[in-house]
Formats: structure tokens, sequence, C-alpha cells
């Protein structure tokens, strides 16, 4: 290879790797999987919400209805003092009729407020089955695409190994004084070396003498623009 053709190759590999570090970068930042804890942070609150209404719900149903059997208790006991006939007075009579009234409408009361707890139950119920459901497909949605992040980061960073052996083992076969005026060309410019297309620059587009381009085209010494002071670089055919 020609010491234009190995600059080339050298700069390609580089211009690989900004690609892959590019992408790497990227995949670093995932906000795809950002995305992902946020929805999974929220199902799981919404499944300690449930969890404590559902608790709270069935504590009250829990005192409720041990109200609710007092309040029978004391029906029966009222029912069995009204019939028992022993009762003449009618002042004590009535009493005890609208004891038990009040006490009738009380109990209808409570059930209709255990109804509706119980309605309420059975709906967060449902809720948080859905929810528990959602988590779990979201935590395997998560846990597979953190895994796919790390395998093609891994994947990036050979890559990016492999390229940069490449470019040692090319810099090898450069003398020393050409590696250095590319490297510091490449601090200058992102695009140290630029191909000569049609007799001209294609770094800053201005035509470059015929003698100089047949150098170029020869490639047997490194050639460098007269305008932008780029290395040249001419493809062959046959490349
Ligand atoms: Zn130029």
């Amino acid at each position: 290879m020609d010491t234009t053709q190995i600059l080339w190759k050298i700069y390609e590999y580089e211009k690989e790797i900004e690609t892959f570090k590019n992408k790497k970068q990227f995949l670093e930042a995932n906000k795809n999987l950002e995305e992902l804890s946020e929805s999974l942070n929220e199902k799981k609150y919404d499944i300690i919400n449930f969890k404590t209404q559902l608790e709270v719900d069935n504590m009250k149903i829990k005192r409720l209805n041990h109200k609710l059997k007092e309040i029978n208790f004391q029906i029966k006991d009222t029912n069995s003092k009204l019939y028992s006939g022993d009762i003449s007075n009618v002042k004590k009579l009535t009493k005890l009729q609208k004891e038990e009234a009040d006490l009738k409408k009380e109990k209808e009361k409570l059930e209709n407020e255990i109804l509706e707890l119980m309605e309420d139950v059975e709906t967060n119920t449902k809720e948080l089955y859905n929810s528990e459901k959602i988590y779990e497909q979201l935590q395997t949605k998560h846990k597979s695409s953190e895994k796919d992040n790390i395998n093609i980061l891994n994947d990036i960073k050979k890559q990016i190994k492999e390229l940069e052996n490449k470019i040692e083992k090319l810099k090898l076969s450069l003398e020393n004084e050409i590696l250095s005026k590319y490297e510091n060309l490449k601090i200058k410019k992102s695009k140290p070396i630029s191909k000569l297309d049609d007799d001209k620059c294609t770094g800053c587009h201005m035509s470059i003498p015929s003698i100089v381009a047949s150098k170029v085209k020869k490639g047997k010494e490194v050639v460098y623009c007269d305008n932008c002071g780029r290395m040249l670089y001419y493809e062959q055919d046959d490349n």
C-alpha cells in the first residue's frame, strides 16, 4: 500500500470509530430505558395505593360488620321485650317501638355502607390485579431492553477496539514524520486528508495544478493541497 493509501485507510477507520462513539453515547443516555423506569415507578406507586386502600376498606368492613352484629342483637332483644306481653304501659311500649325503629334504620344504614365498601373492594382488587400484571410486563421489558443495551454497547466497544488495533498496525508502516504531520492536520481540520476528484481537492473544492495532480496520482509521495493544506489522496480505479 502507498503511504497515502494507508493514511486514507487510517482516516476512514477513525471516522468509523467516531460514528461508533456517537452511537455509544446515545445508548448510554438511553431514553427508552429511562422512560421504562419511570413507568415502572408509577405502576409500583399505583400498586401500593391500591393495597393500602384495600386494607383500609377491609378493616372498615370488619368494624361495620361487628357493629351490625351488635345492632342485630339489640333488635332481637327489643323485639322479645315488645312481644313478651310483659309490657302493658303504653308510654313504655311506644318508647320501645321507637327504639326498634331507630335500630332498624341504623341497621339499614350500616348494611348500605358495607355494600358500598364491598363494591369498592371489588373494583380495587381488579385494579390491583391489572396493575400488577402491567408491572410484571414492564419489568420483563425493562430487563430485556437493559440486556439488549449492554449487548449492543459491548459489541460497539469491541468494534472500536478492533478499529483501533487496525489503525495501530497501519501506523507502524508509516514514517514518523508523515504520521505527526497527519496528526497535526487532524487537530486543525476534522478531515486531514481529502480525495482528489477530477483534479480537484474534495476538501476545499479548489482545482489542483495538473503537475501536482499527477504527483498525487502516482502516490509515491505525500502531496498537500496548496489551498487548504490537506494531504491529497487519489483512489486508483482498481481499488
Ligand atoms: Zn484543498
